[in-house]
């Protein structure tokens, strides 16, 4: 195995001298960032990510590249390498190179119990500069939390390449939380819920909102939806009660032909109502 270790995600630069996080809060070098995970697994390469094709990866000194969904394949491949074996086939997710040929391994299951998951390792932040950063240009401090994975809609221009057309969802109850801990820890005065789609099980946002409201959490928040799914009965209400202030809504565009050829599923009228529902 060759020196090093690159971790990379969706939002790295993929520079192999100097890379960075390419987040515009942090971006800071990924020695630092990564720091962690360098002791724990110093001389390997390992990459995250999707915007280059696997053999972009691994024909520039990757030694792993992680596919779909990493959590479970990451620990596998760590608990291979700290044992000291030569045989990665049995773990699913995987590609390397054996000789100069690229080896994939056979496809990881999507996860389905997203609570399974711990909660996200929020201390290995560095949450000093994000504070300091947001509320320097935002006067507030916000957080990225993230509730679901995957789609079930066809958009056909849509990077979606890990989760694929299933969506599944965190409990409420998991996701608040999560979000206790973080108001105490952290003090953040905003969240943005980065899902594709946020609260599209149906009941879920309302469960959501009586959650929030039983552990007596307030909070503000943002969300990226479709159109046409705000348009369900008691959606936006329950958005609303449960501190939903701003809506990113994917109505991509004012041309119906234009939507029907993106296979958006949707149409420029039901992009309008949701102004007065
Ligand atoms: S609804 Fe949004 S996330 Fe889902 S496929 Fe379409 S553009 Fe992508």
């Amino acid at each position: 195995m060759r020196g090093g270790l690159i971790f990379l995600c969706s939002m790295t630069t993929a520079s192999t001298t100097s890379p960075r996080c390419a987040c515009p809060i942090c971006a800071k070098p990924l020695s630092a960032s990564s720091g962690w995970l360098k002791e724990r697994l110093h001389r390997h390469r390992l990459q995250l990510g999707f915007h280059r094709s696997l053999q972009e990866y691994l024909g520039h000194g990757a030694d792993f590249v992680l596919l779909g969904e990493g959590e479970q394949t990451l620990l596998e491949l760590i608990g291979a390498i700290r044992n000291g074996t030569h045989d990665f086939l049995p773990i699913a997710g995987l590609a390397f190179l054996r000789g100069n040929e690229p080896v994939k391994t056979m496809g990881r299951k999507v996860m389905k119990e997203l609570d399974e998951l711990p909660l996200p390792a929020w201390d290995l932040v560095d949450m000093d500069i994000y504070r300091k950063t947001w509320l320097k240009y935002n006067g507030y401090f916000s957080l990225n939390v993230g509730t679901t994975r995957g789609c079930p809609f066809k958009c056909n221009w849509c990077a979606k390449p890990i989760y694929g057309n299933r969506y599944h969802a965190r409990s409420p109850q998991n996701v608040v939380k999560e979000l206790k801990e973080l108001k105490e820890k952290y003090r953040f005065d905003h969240i943005w819920f980065c899902d594709d789609i946020f609260g599209l099980k149906p009941g879920w946002v309302n469960e959501f909102a009586d959650t929030l409201e039983k552990e007596e959490l307030k909070i503000r928040y943002k969300i990226q939806c479709r159109a046409d799914l705000l348009l369900q009965e008691n959606y936006i209400q329950a958005l609303a009660r449960s501190g939903c202030e701003n809506i990113w809504m994917g109505a991509e565009s004012g041309s119906q032909k234009i939507l029907d050829a993106m296979d958006k599923g949707t149409t420029i009228g039901r992009s309008m109502r949701p102004r007065g529902c």
